[in-house]
């Protein structure tokens, strides 16, 4: 085939224009990401090459780097398991993956320039423009005869066209930008410069990265190519190296490395078991959420599955439960064949075992945690908290220890969030329940007629606005120390004392008398509305509220469902009317007067959708209310 000329996609060539104005310091860490996918084609030929064994080349694998101070060049080859001509321009023009694409929309929209962002997205391959200012990519894919040349100097286009290549791999050489100390830019083409580089990102890259610069020896007119000797890397295991003998930097680096993460992690945990099944894992939680983090079928990048010190697959789901999917790292599992497959890892008793033991070092690790440093614990819950509460959903998992984990906001003053045993040990001793609301927002909860009650009696009321609590608190409300979940907007609540019951008793009687014809002629206003209208003795200042009855879908939970596709049972609220409000008692004199007024069935409408807008709902005919509204206020001047 000959030449070909593409256009970059646009996305591409907005990433480009960004990576070749980039104000971001740390240019260096281009070379980290060159290596990275270096070392990645190294270890898919070799998984390749577990049943192919045709395609494993006759020298080591390994990746080289060749500078030429004089040429000003760069060349990074690798004899793994290259691309196509279709692979190079399929991953190389265009982006598919979500990361990069939110990393996109969030520099556009960010006013400031976008140093720090870049640091925190990994922009593999197309971080070289930092340093160079052409990139070509030779490849040539393993088990095919032709070579592919891709070509661009980052403007909209590159080239591509057929060529030679003597084996299988990828060789990408980039013409390095000048020096430039005020922009970052180091000497790429200096020995001293990328022996640094490599030692601090890539050391425990498992294949060995030697370098090749071009010296000229004493006596001779030209350079020649001089190989080091040794590899630049010691190229040990990070994770089969005693905790003790691995600085913290390290620790980061590796980070980086498998994740593409340039944020330094939350924490790391090294973990190995022994017994009956043997492996290692060190496992990493991150600082912030990733931009996939909902979308789990374009997530990549989670756990490493290694079968004694050999790569087999990136992101291992079977060994991390759903809910704690933000945890990344490396598992090396001694005693499993080298040629399991995704669907043998689901039934693997070592994989299971693996995992139950990671979700407890985890689990624990966050534990202490939030023991040692709440604050730092709580930018955690702030980044994965909603999460890990999905955790709560499956009947296997034992609830306490992530209840142990969870926060959530509170009405108890001057705490915006409190943990559970933190609720509990402020209970009143005959306090039963755990009192919590669910809702569309904290500030929605906060001005709840709900809590009125809860308020006016100095109880504590949990207020939960995650998606998830609808469906953990709602389906299946576990118990915590013991403790009931109540919710304060379902079913009947009455927090008058027995002794104070018996006293109202008659009182109450002769309330729910004197009011019941009242009731029953608002009910039928707002009959298509509600199930029932009833005395309320929850409310103190409002004048309705709206009760979801026992036993029946919370609003929230209704709506989510509906989203989903679900059929989901008409449900109607109960209308609960407060018997000590001013609205209520004129009612009554009204209807006393003539029970077919016109205004009886107008504020039953008005009360009910009053009650509808306090807890976050949404209206059906919001332009009918406005309109009895404002003409009520017109005759109230
Ligand atoms: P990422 O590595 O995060 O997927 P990159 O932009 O760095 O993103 O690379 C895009 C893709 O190009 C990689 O996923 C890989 O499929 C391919 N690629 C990059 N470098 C190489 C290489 N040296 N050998 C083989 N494939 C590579």
């Amino acid at each position: 085939m000959t030449t070909e000329t593409h256009e970059f996609q646009a996305e591409v060539k907005k990433l480009l224009d960004l990576m070749i104005h980039s104000l971001y310091s740390n240019k260096d860490i281009f070379l980290r990401e060159l290596i990275s996918n270096a070392s990645d084609a190294l270890d898919r030929l070799r998984f390749e090459g577990l049943t192919q064994a045709e395609l494993l080349p006759e020298e080591e694998l390994r990746i080289r780097i060749a500078a030429d101070p004089e040429a000003r060049t760069l060349v990074l080859d690798d004899n793994g398991i290259g691309m196509t001509r279709d692979e190079l321009v399929e991953n190389l023009g265009t982006i598919a993956r979500s990361g990069t694409l939110e990393f996109l929309r969030t520099v556009e929209k960010s006013s400031d320039a976008s140093p720090d962002l870049i640091g925190q997205f990994g922009v593999g391959f197309y971080s070289s423009f930092m340093v160079a200012d052409e990139v070509s990519v030779l490849s040539r894919r393993a088990g095919e005869e032709d070579a592919t040349l891709w070509k661009t100097d980052g403007s909209g286009e590159y080239t591509v066209e057929t060529a030679k290549r003597e084996t299988a791999g990828t060789t990408i050489t980039l013409h390095l930008k000048a020096v430039d100390a005020d922009d970052g830019i180091s000497d790429y083409a200096d020995e001293w410069t990328l022996r640094q580089i490599v030692t601090r990102f890539s050391d425990f890259v498992s294949y060995p990265v030697r370098l090749t610069v071009m010296k000229k020896e004493e006596g001779d007119d030209i350079a020649k190519a001089v190989e080091t000797e040794e590899p630049l890397n010691s190229m040990k295991a990070i994770w089969t190296r005693p905790a003790s003998d691995v600085s913290d930097e390290e620790y980061k680096e590796f980070y980086s490395h498998i994740t593409h993460d340039h944020e330094d992690p939350l924490l790391h945990l090294a973990t190995a078991m022994e017994g009956n099944f043997e492996a290692r894992a060190l496992l990493y939680l991150p600082s912030s959420a990733p931009v996939d983090l909902y979308h789990r079928e374009m997530a990549h990048r989670g756990i490493q599955l290694y079968v004694r010190r050999v790569f087999i697959m990136d992101e291992c789901r079977d060994l991390m439960p759903e809910y704690l999917r933000f945890v990344k790292g490396v598992v090396d599992a001694e005693d499993l064949s080298l040629n399991v497959s995704r669907e043998m890892l689901q039934q693997d008793r070592q994989i299971l075992a693996i995992r139950k033991h990671l979700v407890k070092k985890v689990l624990e690790s966050l534990k202490a945690l939030k023991q040692e440093d709440e604050e730092k614990y709580l930018g955690f819950w702030a980044q994965f908290g909603p999460v890990l509460k999905e955790g709560l959903l499956p009947f296997d998992e034992k609830k306490e220890r992530i209840l142990d984990l969870l926060y959530a906001a509170t009405t108890h003053d001057g705490h915006p969030l409190t943990s559970l045993s933190g609720y509990v040990e402020r209970m009143a001793e005959d306090q039963e329940a755990i009192y919590y609301m669910t809702g569309p927002s904290r500030e929605v909860l906060v001005g709840s007629p709900h809590l009125e009650a809860f308020v006016d009696k100095g109880l504590e009321v949990l207020l939960f606005s995650d998606p998830v609590d609808e469906v953990w608190l709602e389906q299946m409300p576990p118990e915590f120390e013991g403790k009931k979940f109540q919710s304060v907007g379902r079913g009947e609540i009455d927090l008058t004392s027995k002794e104070e019951k018996e006293e109202q008793e008659s009182d109450r009687n002769q309330e729910a008398e004197a009011y019941k014809d009242l009731i029953q002629c608002m009910g039928n206003a707002v009959q298509k509305d509600v199930k029932e209208v009833r005395l309320s003795h929850r409310l103190k200042q409002s004048p309705s509220c709206l009760v979801v009855d026992e036993g029946d879908l919370s609003p929230q939970l209704e709506a989510m469902l509906r989203q989903a596709g679900q059929a989901v049972p008409e449900r109607k609220p109960i209308l609960e009317l407060n018997p000590d409000h001013a609205i209520l008692k004129r009612l009554q004199e009204i209807f006393e007067k003539d029970g077919t007024d016109p205004r009886l069935s107008e504020y039953a409408e008005l009360l009910f959708g009053q009650a509808v807008l306090a807890e976050g709902g949404h209206l059906e005919d919001p332009g009918a209310f406005t309109r009895k509204l404002s003409l009520l206020m017109e005759k109230a001047l």
